[in-house]
């Protein structure tokens, strides 16, 4: 039997890694986990608890009561995409909302959150068979990850790509500049904070889905599979 490996899909907000993830994990038959909806998951937490007020985050509160905070995913039939449950109320569509957006980042550049989630995820992973996507999954969770991929994608395409899906979930307000500055923003907290920033792995591919249709990407992806389980 091929030995399961570790697919560790990093890069950018927005420029498509959940979705390349998720079907590769599909085709695969691999286990899929976003852990940027565990980090949304500690937003949600933190915003509903009065943590974050005025865009100010009272650490010691949120350390405090992070042993409160239980995260899982669970598949609503055996093909369906995993969800995320938060002390077991299904949260998929809440952390999706722009208020969480906006408060994600800071959010996770907090050490004990890291930790908190580095740790869950480490545990997820251990057997291999699995597809991660994040932003230091090949750098910082499964840096030994047999395949680590970069993606990249103008910023401009992500927005209006984010935007799309916002305005498919019934979001009418939020503009093409709010997205797009949320975007730079997260970017820009994301590869600049101490812990864990976002850069990409030495050994990563770097795959650039600007300009290919998703079933090119995924085509892709898939070929970089086959080649890293071959050798
Ligand atoms: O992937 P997604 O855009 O849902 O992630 C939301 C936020 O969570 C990112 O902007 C980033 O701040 C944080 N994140 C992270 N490390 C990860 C995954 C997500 O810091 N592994």
């Amino acid at each position: 039997m091929t030995k399961k490996i570790i697919v560790a899909i990093d890069g950018y907000s927005s420029c498509g890694k959940s979705s390349m993830a998720r079907a590769l994990a599909k085709e695969i038959d691999y286990i899929y986990i976003d852990t940027g909806a565990m980090y949304r998951g500690v937003t949600l937490f933190a915003l509903r608890k009065g943590f974050i007020q005025d865009g100010k985050i009272q650490e010691d509160k949120l350390r405090e009561a992070l042993s409160e905070v239980s995260l899982s995913f669970h598949k609503a039939h055996e093909h369906a995409t995993p969800e995320l449950y938060l002390n077991g109320e299904n949260v998929e569509q809440a952390i999706r909302t722009m208020e969480v957006a906006g408060s994600v980042s800071p959010i996770a550049a907090l050490g004990f959150v890291r930790e908190f989630l580095t740790r869950q995820q480490q545990a997820f992973g251990q057997g291999g068979g699995v597809v991660m996507d994040g932003r230091d999954i090949g750098t910082a969770v499964f840096p030994q990850a047999e395949l680590k991929i970069f993606v990249t994608a103008d910023p401009k395409i992500r927005a209006e790509r984010r935007l799309a899906e916002l305005r498919s979930k019934g979001d009418e307000t939020s503009s093409l500049e709010d997205v797009l500055e949320n975007l730079s923003q997260r970017d820009y907290i994301d590869t600049h904070r101490e812990v864990a920033p976002l850069r990409q792995a030495e050994d990563a591919i770097v795959l650039d889905n600007s300009h290919l249709t998703i079933a090119e990407q995924d085509a892709l992806l898939r070929s970089y599979f086959e080649r890293a389980t071959q050798d």
